[in-house]
């Protein structure tokens, strides 16, 4: 990505650029920041992305497994970058929104086409979900390398002259006003300042903007925090030329309803497949090959096991331990004006999650600045709408929180912090879903839109679902008090 030059070439704008327009800095060039600064684009006159890390471009003779690597050592902000990052349809579908041709242009770059569905094999309660034969969900297996270039690529190029890049260069705190009422811009790690009328914090979760809003007086709000001690050990392969891929393309192993290790692996470009395995409670998988292999044949379905005794392993192990939930309820408290958070550094769940809170960023900005009205009227605007933006955002990410939360205060050994547990009925009935799938490739499919937030959580209780639901828990409470009893053939069917 070309980025505007050195950063000390960026003082203060010039005074000509100040009077024509809203002028908005986006902070962090992850996913929430560069499509962030893409919807800035479409409303703002000129915006700055600001991003610690290079954002050179790769190229060159590497091979894909390479690539990745090279590119997780460069963007050091983002450690979890070698990790396999599932692309959720929902996610797909925002970022398609935003930037029409995205899928395929990933797809045009070396991504995989990957119906969820029908060509992923998932395990879970002691047994596998039965696959569709062609379904809607139809996202694309990529390395978040390749999904962070494509982003930073469609994005600069589709506002090219509008949008400049800082890279190389932090933020160290927020530009006030005399009174400490209103942010005015940012102050950059090389001792300069740029200012704004707007400024997007989508730093992640090392973000810093609870601290530099306490240091200048203002409330912050509770953060909530559910922390299942999950640990990830992942690494890259080659898979066998003769893998059939027939079998399944994607392959997710889960161990509950007791289990505290699981594993998941996805094809992403290249002909590379990215492996993982990880264990809740404080567990950690295996760092030494013999052993991380051993693991993968002790889980409940040896699929992956399988898969990686024959695979050629293209990189070391890497561990990511720290992957908790923590949310900052800014709708609750909303930073001051001048001043919004948006991705992992509001709520930690994802690439799609920060894709769905770009388009409520969109919505909030049409809302907030409609066409016409005086320069300093929509300056006015654009510093008061984080608010409102906030309030929208809320009900962007309570639908991913319900479900990763509900899924890790299962454990026993898990620490919540200003969290109320879902009630039981409702954890008992989602966990039906999941049992009723291994029969029906219906319920697995409008269960999975609901999991990948193409559905709103309102569909868990959509008839089929409904129907799937309490049929499974009929069949539990039959088995928990007759353990030998079977159901009559055909009685309680779901498909
Ligand atoms: C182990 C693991 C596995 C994951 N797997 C998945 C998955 O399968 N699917 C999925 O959708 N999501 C997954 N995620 C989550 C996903 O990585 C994030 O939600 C996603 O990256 C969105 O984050 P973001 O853009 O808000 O922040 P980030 O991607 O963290 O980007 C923040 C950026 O801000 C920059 N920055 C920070 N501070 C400053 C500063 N002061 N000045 C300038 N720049 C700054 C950083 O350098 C970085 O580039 C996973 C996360 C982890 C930890």
């Amino acid at each position: 990505m070309p980025s505007a030059g050195s950063p000390r070439s960026v003082l203060q704008r010039p005074s000509s650029e100040v009077e024509r327009g809203l002028r908005v800095v986006v902070l962090g060039a992850g996913v929430a920041g560069v499509l962030s600064a893409h919807v800035a684009c479409q409303h703002a006159h000129s915006v700055w992305l600001v991003e610690g890390d290079s954002l050179a471009a790769g190229g060159g003779e590497a091979s894909a497994a390479e690539e990745i690597m090279k590119v997780a050592r460069q963007r050091r902000g983002i450690p979890q970058l070698a990790h396999p990052h599932t692309l959720a349809m929902g996610g797909l579908e925002a970022m398609e929104a935003l930037l029409p041709g995205f899928k395929e242009e990933i797809l045009r770059r070396g991504g995989v086409e990957l119906d969820l569905a029908r060509d992923l094999r998932f395990f879970d309660f002691g047994d596998v979900y039965k696959r569709a034969d062609d379904s809607c969900l139809k996202s694309v297996g990529a390395s978040r390398a390749l999904i962070q270039a494509t982003l930073q690529d469609e994005v600069l190029a589709r506002n090219a002259g509008k949008l400049r890049v800082m890279d190389g260069c932090r933020a160290s705190g927020l530009l006030w006003s005399e009174d400490k009422s209103r942010v005015l811009g940012v102050e950059l790690s090389t001792g300069e300042r740029l200012e704004a009328d707007l400024v997007i914090v989508a730093c992640g979760r090392s973000c810093l903007l609870p601290q530099w809003l306490k240091a200048a007086g203002h409330p912050v709000p509770a953060v909530l925090k559910v922390n299942a001690g999950l640990t990830y050990v992942g690494r890259l392969y080659r898979m066998p030329e003769d893998w059939d891929k027939k079998r399944w393309l994607g392959c997710i192993t889960l161990g509950r309803p007791n289990g505290i290790w699981g594993a998941g692996m996805v094809p992403v470009e290249g002909g590379v497949w990215q492996m993982v395995e990880w264990g809740y409670e404080g567990n950690v998988p295996p760092m030494e090959d013999a052993a991380f292999l051993e693991a993968a044949g002790r889980l409940p379905d040896t699929e992956i096991y399988e898969a990686i005794r024959r695979a050629e392993p293209l990189t070391p192990l890497e561990k990511y331990g720290g992957a908790y939930n923590i949310c900052h309820s800014w709708e609750k408290v909303p930073p001051p004006p001048g001043v919004l958070a948006i991705g992992d550094a509001v709520y930690a769940q994802g690439m799609s999650v920060a894709a769905k809170s770009a388009e409520a960023l969109d919505a909030a900005m049409a809302a907030a600045l409609p066409a016409g009205g005086s320069l300093e009227a929509r300056r006015a605007a654009a510093a008061g709408m984080g608010r409102a933006f906030h309030q929208r955002l809320a009900a962007v990410i309570a639908p991913a929180w319900m479900m990763a939360t509900s899924e890790d205060l299962r454990y026993p050994g898990t620490k919540a912090q200003g969290v109320v547990p879902p009630p039981r009925l409702l954890s008992l009935y989602i966990d039906s879903l999941c049992k009723a799938s291994h029969r029906s490739s219906k319920v697995m499919e409008l269960f999975f839109c609901i999991a990948h937030l193409v559905k709103p959580p309102h569909y868990l209780f959509h008839p089929r679902l409904l129907a799937a639901g309490i049929q499974q828990m009929l069949r539990d409470a039959l088995q928990a008090l007759w353990p030998a009893s079977q159901p009559t053939k055909g009685a309680l069917k779901a498909e």
